[in-house]
């Protein structure tokens, strides 16, 4: 169908509705069904932005609908038509030029009485402008919704009256509040009641003068917890008049939180550096930019800033100082140095300073602190001396006196000097100690030392080892005499009688001396040996000094090597106890035993306790020792009565010292009470030299044994210098007359009268006497005829294993003497090769040059040898020596004008008599050697036969008494 479009013609007043759809922007339009003519209003083509005169068809008309829109613009048109319904639409047209509006269209029909379309009318209005209004209002809208719900802060609008009109959910959350529940509420149920006046007047300043206000205050949320918020109050203005605030509120309680403790932390640092007890100061190119009060105290200024350090610090230490400043710039932290720093007034102080490079404001600087520490440097000086000084005497101690050899010994070495260190020791110090008591101990040790310090030449020093004991260097020696007239003199100080509280003290020292090179040249070595010469210088008897190399004998060695392992022998269980019988005299029976202590070394074999007791007592290890023999026998004992057997008394020998302990008693009542063994069979041996002086303290604890029924003897009766009458006010049992006494029994008439005496004395003040060291039968039967009441002795037993004793014991009485000889250690000889059987004993030096495969240095012995062949020897000596491969003997002698030096090691001994032994030796000789020894025997065992022997070394007389008369001596 095409239909022109042509202007409208009707007979409305054209001018006026043109006006009227100008001013509306609205364009009109009519379609006529009978003519099919369609009309447009002059606006319609101002929409269109076509001429006026344009003419076109309808589905032209149709093309300048928006592409996107024209579809559903045609058949909604058409729809109007067909369903004949009025009808409305929006769309975009393309004007001519391009540009897009957007119209809306209403069409509407005028029909005839059959309801026949005759006109259908339409109307565009372009709304294009209002659109673009609208659009524009939508985004805005959107964005101010945004940035009010998205806001990360709480954001709000008030009435003037300060109600809630919205708020953001932020709000909501912070609060804890939903919205119906803020809205219309007043702001003050959110503000923390310390902050609301200062909130309201925040408020009203807003409302007032029209101003934005900021500020912080405290809000309160639902649960009652406070949330610190910066607040922003803006008016809302609109027409020139306020209706209301917008609020913006945001959550700093976090930035508070790190405020505050900023603020604290700046405070307390502030405080400690203000109220330190440290200085503390900042310098900027060495001068003090800032100090704080105690560093001026310290240095005693009002204000140290604008000073030099270094004008502050002790001219002699300045030096020091500022190389360490220079170090500190090479980027070195300094801490702990220590210097020397002065006073305003001039006196000087320690300082102990930690130094730190930092940057003050872009430039270098120090920050210092500095601590006072003169008090500290006096205590440590006073350490110091407390280290190296003996408290008692304030002599120099024994760290000072090896620190000081030490340093000597390289001395000497360098200049190739000879050194000697001499060893102090006073004779029986403990026994002053323990007759006389500390204090006086004490005052005695004082006085030695004061003597020893007296005597000293320039660049001397005297030493307090510890105890008893003291030291003296001698650098530079150059003849042996030095030394030996200096250990005179001081012999001879010592012997000087001390006084002290009435007490007037004769003391004897003994010295031992080394020396290096010869003796050692490290201060162990030279400690050792100077210690060795002490011992032996100790065994041969007081006032003796004994320079180590020069005469140090195997005896002197042994007890050396006894006392360094006696402390370790009870706990590796060396420790062992044999029983002696003790037998009645009438009846024969064994009334009681004896408990003897043994050792068994890992190098010397059994070791007599003639040998170690002594040494235990001088240690002060016989106190454990002893309590161990008690406590061992009382369970032996008591083995004993559970196998049934006859209950005999047990004796158990006591040292002066287990004595005189103060909780003696307790210890023996707790073995007692630990063991079961009855008190009554218990008897405590002891010597006459217990209560020489600790009469009244020994009179108490006898009396206390008394009370327990313990008995008491007293042991090598005789031998001390006691009245019979004494012994009775001591309320002892039973006297145990010495071994010496019978030895001489049958050959010394006096002996008898003074046993005979000793048995009648004995009986009239009712005790008990024993006879020791009974061997013979003439002893025995001497003894029985003058009614001694028990006999100990060989003739019956020698002291035996526990396990002997219950044999004994189950025979009850020993009719049979002697039955119980152990067999002795007596190695067969087997020897291969011929023996010499000298007729007179060759004399040898023997000495020990190994010791567990270390060779040693000792001085040597005098031996007799018996016989000699190229295997071995047999020799007679004073001292108990192990069969041990481990100790390698050197002999030297002279055998036909020839020195011999023959090597080699025990392979058995015997023993001959008290103290006296004879040994097989087995020699360890080259061959060569060997061959030249059996050439000068043969010659020898010639010469022998021939009743002369020229150029030997050989001993007419009898050995043992010579042996015997040594040992005095020694
Ligand atoms: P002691 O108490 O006088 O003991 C007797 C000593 O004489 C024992 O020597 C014993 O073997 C020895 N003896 C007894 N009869 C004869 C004899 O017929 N001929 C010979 N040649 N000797 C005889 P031992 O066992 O060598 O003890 C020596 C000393 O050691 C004891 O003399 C005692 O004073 C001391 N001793 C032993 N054991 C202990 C102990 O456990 N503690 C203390 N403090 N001293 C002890
Ligand atoms: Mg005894
Ligand atoms: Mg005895």
């Amino acid at each position: 169908m095409k239909q022109m479009i042509k202007r409208f013609n009707g007979n409305v007043n054209v001018g006026s509705f043109n006006i009227v759809q100008k001013l509306a922007n609205l364009g009109y339009w009519e379609f006529d069904h009978i003519r099919r003519e369609a009309s447009w209003s002059n606006q319609m083509f101002e929409i269109y932005g076509m001429k006026s005169d344009f003419s076109m068809t309808i589905e032209q008309f149709f093309e300048f609908v928006h592409p996107e829109d024209r579809q559903r613009v045609n058949e909604q048109f058409h729809l109007a038509i067909e369903s004949k319904k009025e009808s409305v639409s929006e769309y975009r047209i393309v004007r001519q030029g391009g540009e897009v509006r957007y119209v809306v269209e209403n069409i509407t029909f005028i029909r005839n009485a059959e309801n026949e379309i005759l006109l259908t009318i339409g109307m565009i209005q372009d709304v294009t402008d209002n659109k673009k209004i609208q659009h524009r209002l939508t985004l805005e809208e959107q964005l101010y919704k945004s940035i009010f719900e998205n806001n990360p802060d709480a954001v709000f609008s008030l009435d003037a009256q300060g109600r809630f009109l919205s708020c953001n959910s932020v709000l909501e959350q912070v609060f804890g509040y939903t919205k119906e529940e803020i809205i219309n509420d007043s702001f003050h149920k959110f503000v923390d009641a310390a902050a609301l006046d200062k909130t309201i007047q925040y408020f009203e300043q807003t409302v007032k003068t029209l101003n934005p206000q900021n500020y912080d205050t405290t809000g309160i949320t639902r649960t009652g917890q406070t949330v610190e918020f910066n607040v922003t109050n803006i008016p809302i203005i609109i027409n020139k008049k306020l209706i209301g605030v917008y609020g913006i509120a945001k959550d700093i309680t976090q930035q508070k939180m790190i405020e505050q403790s900023l603020t604290e932390t700046e405070l307390k640092y502030r405080s400690i550096v203000e109220q330190s007890i440290v200085g503390i100061f900042v310098a900027q190119k060495n001068n003090f930019v800032y100090s704080n009060d105690q560093l001026n105290k310290m240095f005693g200024y009002d204000s140290l800033i604008g000073m030099d350090i270094i004008q502050t610090i002790h001219p002699s230490d300045r030096e020091a100082v500022v190389n360490q400043l220079t170090k500190l710039q090479e980027g070195h932290s300094l801490s702990n140095f220590c210097h020397r720093a002065i006073k305003q007034d001039g006196t000087i102080i320690h300082c102990e300073v930690h130094y730190n490079q930092v940057s003050n404001m872009g430039e270098q600087a120090i920050v210092g602190v500095v601590l006072d520490v003169t008090d500290r440097s006096k205590a440590e000086e006073l350490n110091q001396y407390l280290a190296y000084h003996d408290y008692l005497t304030e002599m120099p101690n024994r760290r000072m006196f090896e620190d000081q050899l030490d340093k000597q010994l390289r001395v000497s070495e360098y200049f190739k000097q000879r050194l000697a260190i001499m060893l102090i020791d006073v004779d029986r110090f403990k026994y002053v100690n323990d007759t006389l008591g500390h204090p006086i101990g004490d005052e005695l040790l004082k006085q030695i030392a004061f003597r020893l310090m007296s005597n000293l030449r320039d660049g001397q020093t005297v030493f307090r080892l510890g105890g008893d004991e003291f030291a003296i260097i001698i650098a530079d020696v150059k003849q042996q005499n030095e030394i030996k007239d200096m250990a005179a003199t001081i012999i001879r100080l010592i012997n000087e009688q001390f006084l002290i509280e009435g007490y007037e003290l004769n003391v004897t020292a003994s010295i031992g001396i080394s020396q290096s090179p010869g003796d050692g040249s490290s201060v162990e070595q030279l400690m050792k040996n100077a210690n060795a010469a002490l011992y032996h210088a100790k065994s041969r008897g007081s006032n003796q000094s004994q320079c180590y190399s020069a005469s140090l004998n195997v005896q002197s060695f042994k007890l050396f090597s006894l006392s360094n392992d006696l402390r370790k022998a009870q706990e590796r269980g060396e420790l062992f106890l044999h029983y002696m019988p003790r037998v009645h005299s009438q009846t024969m029976e064994i009334v009681g035993v004896e408990a003897l202590l043994r050792w068994n070394h890992p190098d010397w074999g059994l070791v007599a306790p003639s040998e170690f007791i002594p040494i235990a007592e001088e240690t002060g290890l016989i106190v454990s020792i002893g309590e161990w023999v008690l406590r061992e026998a009382c369970i032996q004992h008591k083995r004993w009565q559970s196998l049934g057997l006859p209950s005999v008394t047990l004796s158990v020998n006591f040292s002066v010292q287990q004595l005189l302990q103060q909780n003696i008693l307790h210890t023996i009542d707790q073995i007692i009470e630990e063991t079961g063994i009855s008190q009554d069979r218990l008897e405590i041996e002891i010597t006459e030299s217990s209560f020489i002086s600790n009469e009244n303290a020994v009179t108490e604890l006898l009396l206390e044994l008394k009370k327990r029924k313990i008995k008491v003897s007293l042991d090598d009766f005789g031998t001390g210098y006691s009245s019979l009458y004494l012994l009775k006010r001591l309320a002892l049992d039973t006297i145990k007359i010495d071994r010496s006494f019978i030895e001489e029994l049958m050959t010394d008439r006096r002996n008898k009268s003074i046993i005979e005496c000793i048995i009648q004395l004995a009986g009239e003040l009712g005790m008990q006497v024993v006879a020791e060291g009974v061997e013979t039968k003439e002893q025995f039967n001497y003894l029985r005829e003058q009614r001694c009441d028990e006999i100990q002795g060989y003739y019956f037993s020698r002291p035996v294993e526990p396990d002997s004793i219950v044999q004994l014991l189950s025979r009850r009485s020993c009719k049979e003497p002697a039955l119980f000889m152990p067999s002795k250690e007596v190695l067969v000889n087997r020897r291969k090769s011929f023996r010499i059987d000298l007729k007179h004993c060759l004399l040898a030096e023997m000495t020990i040059t190994m010791f567990k495969g270390s060779s040693v240095k000792l001085g040597s012995t005098e031996v007799f040898v018996r016989n000699i062949g190229p295997g071995g020897l047999r020799f007679m000596v004073g001292v108990k020596l192990p069969v041990n491969s481990d100790i390698l003997l050197m002999f030297k002698t002279k055998i036909l004008n020839q020195m011999y030096v023959l090597f080699g090691f025990i392979v058995w001994y015997n023993e001959l008599g008290k103290d006296i032994y004879e040994y097989g030796v087995q020699f360890q000789l080259k061959e060569k050697q060997q061959d030249e020894l059996v050439n000068t025997l043969n010659f020898l065992a010639i010469k022998q036969r021939d009743g002369m022997l020229p150029q030997t070394q050989v001993y007419v007389g009898d050995p043992i008494l010579r042996i015997k008369e040594l040992k005095k001596h020694n």
